[in-house]
């Protein structure tokens, strides 16, 4: 599999191609709004490169996923997610089709905000 999947949606909105409302830009890591959000704060956090889930990963790629990790609560914070603990987030990879997962680009949704949520 190359750096990015030309029919891939999620590599469409890292190029630029399909326009998104972005959070966060760095060279391996991308964050934007989800369209259809669960809870008043819902960005998707995504490698640049084309990985399709989770079930990809191997040892190549702790030092992406931890930097990843690290950034969620940071990002959070700057969506407008209140501090821990009253306030914090909530993160979701759907893995596979019996995990829910609709786009085969790996992302992480981080959700937040005061409830009720839409959904969760
Ligand atoms: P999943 O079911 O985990 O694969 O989630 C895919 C998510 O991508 C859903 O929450 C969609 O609302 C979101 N989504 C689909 N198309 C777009 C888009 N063009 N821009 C932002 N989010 C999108
Ligand atoms: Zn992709």
């Amino acid at each position: 599999m190359s750096e990015h999947d030309p029919n891939c949606l999620f590599c469409k909105i890292v190029a630029g191609q399909i326009p998104s409302r972005k959070v966060y830009e760095d060279d391996d890591v991308f964050a934007f709004h989800d369209i259809h959000p669960w809870a008043p704060v819902h960005f998707l956090m995504i490698p640049k490169k084309h990985i399709s889930s989770m079930a990809q990963l191997g040892a190549g790629h702790e030092a992406l996923m931890g930097r990843m990790m690290v950034l969620a609560p940071q990002l959070a914070l700057q969506e407008g997610c209140s501090p821990y603990p009253e306030g914090g987030f909530r993160m979701v990879c759907n893995t596979g089709v019996e995990g829910g997962q609709e786009v085969h680009h790996l992302h992480w949704h981080v959700m937040g905000g005061q409830r009720p949520w839409l959904r969760g």
